[in-house]
C-alpha cells in the first residue's frame, strides 16, 4: 500500500466521487484541499469535512491554488482537461488521477475492470450477477455505474471481486491502476468534445490494458478486427469473444456461439436462449461476462441460473411487463439514434413505437432502414415533427403526435395488438420534459404497469 500520510492533495470537483475521495484521504492522514466551481459552503457534508481539517475553496478554480505545492490532484472524471487549472497543472507535471486510480492502490480484492463504448453497464451488471452466486467471498459493483470505487475498495477483502465500470474519462486519470481481468466490450464512438480526437479516445480506453502482465487476462471483442492492432503490445492472456468470427483461435481461447449454443474454449456452457435480454448486442455482452465467469471458475449450472435471473439493467431495452400477448420494453437510456437502432434490431415481432424528446438539431433519417417492423408510432416532445417525417418516409402508416409522454404511451398501449411489442426508445435526450432519462423511463414504466391493471385488454 502507498503511504499517503501528510501528502498534499487537491480534489477537483466535489460532486459524485469527490466526497468519497475526501473521506478516504483524510482517513489516510493526507492533507486535502477540495475545490469546486460551485458554492460548497451550504453543503452539510462539507462542513463535516472542514471540521476534520479539509481546506475548502468554492466558486471557481483559481490557478494560484497550484502554488500551494500539491503532490497530486484527484479530478472528477467529468471535468475536462481544457480547464485552465488542469492545463497549468499539466505544465507543472503534477500527476492528475481519477478516483479509480486510488481505489486500485488500496483494493485488497482483485479488480475486474470493464469498459467499452456501449454495453458497459449491462456487462458489468451481468458479471456481478454471475459472480454473486458463490460460496467464498463476495462480488462488489463500483465505478461509472454510480458507486464510488473508493467506498468499495475499502470494504473488499482478498477473496472478493471488485467489478468496476470504467468510462474513458476515468481511464484518462490512471497511472498504476491494474485489473486482474480487463474487459473491453467494443470501441466505436469518440466523445470528441472531451477527447479531441478518435485516437485520443481509443488511447484512453486502451489505458485499461497498459499495466496488465502475463498473469492477467484481457477479454475483448474478436468480431471487431481492430483489436488485433490495439492489443498488439499487451502481455496479458487473450480471451476473445465472438459471435461472427468464430475461428480456431476463439474456439481455443475464448467464448463464442455455434448453432445457438454458447461455448467457452472446448466446452458447451449454455444455450443462447438462456440469455433473457434481447438482441445480438446482448449476446456479445453475455459472452464477455461468461468469459469472466469461466475465468473465475463459476460452474455452468450456476452460469445458466444467473442468465435466467438477469433481466437486464433498468432503462436499457428493459422488459417491464406483459399482457395478453403484448410485451412492453423501456429503453429510455436510448438518448441517441444509434441506441434506438440497436433496440429496433433486437426484436423480430411487430413494434408499436414511442419516442421523441429534446431537439439537438439533428434529423432522424438514419432510423429509416430499421423501421420496417414498426407498425405504429406515437411521438411526443420537441422532435416529434422531425421524427414523423422519417417514420412516414419509412412507410409507417400510423404516426400520431402528442404533447407528453403520458399521452403517447396511453395511445400506444391502447393500439397494441396481440404479439406486438410496445417499445419506448426515444432517440433523444430527455431534458425537454424530464430531469433525467431515468425519470422518463420511470414515468413510462409506471404508466404501462398501471394501464395493464386498469385497462386490461379484452381477448
Ligand atoms: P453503457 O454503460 O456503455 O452506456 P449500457 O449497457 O448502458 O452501455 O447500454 C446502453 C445502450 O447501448 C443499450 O440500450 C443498447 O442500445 C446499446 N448497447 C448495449 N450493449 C451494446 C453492445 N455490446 N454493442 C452495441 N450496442 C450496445
Amino acid at each position: 500500500n502507498i503511504d499517503l500520510t501528510n501528502q498534499k492533495v487537491l480534489i477537483l470537483g466535489y460532486a459524485m466521487t469527490g466526497k468519497s475521495v475526501a473521506e478516504f484521504l483524510l482517513e489516510q492522514g493526507a492533507n486535502i484541499t477540495i475545490n469546486d466551481r460551485g458554492d460548497l459552503s451550504k453543503d452539510p457534508s462539507v462542513t463535516l469535512l472542514l471540521s476534520q481539517g479539509a481546506n475548502i475553496v468554492s466558486n471557481g478554480h483559481p490557478i494560484e491554488l497550484l502554488d500551494e505545492g500539491f503532490d497530486f490532484i484527484v479530478k472528477n472524471p467529468g471535468i475536462p482537461y481544457s480547464l485552465l487549472i488542469i492545463q497549468k497543472a499539466l505544465e507543472r507535471k503534477l500527476p492528475i488521477y481519477t478516483d479509480v486510480e486510488l481505489a486500485s492502490w488500496f483494493s485488497e480484492a482483485p479488480i475486474i475492470g470493464v469498459t467499452g463504448s456501449n454495453g458497459k453497464t449491462t456487462t458489468t451488471s451481468l458479471i456481478y450477477q454471475l459472480l454473486s452466486n458463490r460460496s467464498k467471498g463476495q462480488a462488489y459493483l463500483a465505478g461509472n455505474i454510480g458507486i464510488p470505487s473508493l467506498e468499495v475498495a475499502k470494504k473488499a477483502q482478498m477473496d472478493d471481486d471488485v467489478i468496476i465500470e470504467l468510462s474513458s474519462f476515468q481511464l484518462m486519470g490512471i497511472e498504476k491502476f491494474k485489473a486482474k481481468i480487463a474487459v473491453i466490450c467494443n470501441i466505436f464512438e469518440a466523445h470528441l468534445d472531451y477527447h479531441g480526437s478518435r485516437e485520443e479516445y481509443i488511447k484512453a480506453k486502451l489505458n485499461l490494458v497498459k499495466n496488465l502482465t502475463s498473469e492477467d487476462q484481457i477479454v475483448y471483442n474478436y468480431d471487431q478486427q481492430e483489436f488485433q492492432t490495439w492489443l498488439a503490445n499487451t502481455e496479458a492472456e487473450r480471451v476473445p469473444f465472438a459471435v461472427d468470427q468464430v475461428d480456431e483461435f476463439v474456439q481455443k481461447n475464448g467464448a463464442y456461439v455455434i448453432d445457438s449454443a454458447i461455448y467457452f474454449k472446448d466446452e458447451k456452457v449454455a444455450e443462447v436462449t438462456d440469455i433473457q435480454i434481447p438482441g445480438k448486442h446482448n449476446v456479445e455482452n453475455a459472452l464477455a461476462a461468461i468469459a469472466v465467469a469461466k475465468l473465475k471458475n463459476v460452474s455452468n449450472e450456476s452460469i445458466k441460473q444467473s442468465l435466467h435471473q438477469f433481466q437486464g439493467v433498468a432503462y436499457r431495452i428493459q422488459p417491464i411487463g406483459q399482457s395478453q400477448g403484448r410485451s412492453f420494453f423501456n429503453d429510455s437510456k436510448a438518448t441517441n439514434i444509434t441506441a434506438t437502432i440497436t433496440a429496433l434490431k433486437s426484436f423480430n415481432q411487430s413494434i408499436v413505437f414511442v419516442g421523441g424528446g429534446l431537439d439537438r438539431g439533428n434529423e432522424f433519417d438514419e432510423l429509416i432502414p430499421y423501421l420496417k417492423q414498426v407498425r405504429a408510432a406515437y411521438l411526443y416532445g420537441e422532435t416529434k415533427h422531425k421524427m414523423k417525417n422519417a417514420f412516414e418516409l419509412a412507410g409507417v402508416s400510423q404516426v400520431e403526435l402528442f404533447d407528453t409522454l403520458d399521452e403517447a404511451t396511453t395511445a400506444a398501449y391502447r393500439a397494441a395488438e396481440s404479439d406486438e411489442t410496445v417499445l419506448l426508445s426515444p432517440s433523444c435526450a430527455s431534458w425537454d420534459q424530464f430531469k433525467t432519462f431515468e425519470e422518463r423511463g420511470k414515468v413510462f414504466t409506471d404508466l404501462i404497469q398501471r394501464l395493464i391493471i386498469e385497462e386490461p385488454y379484452q381477448e
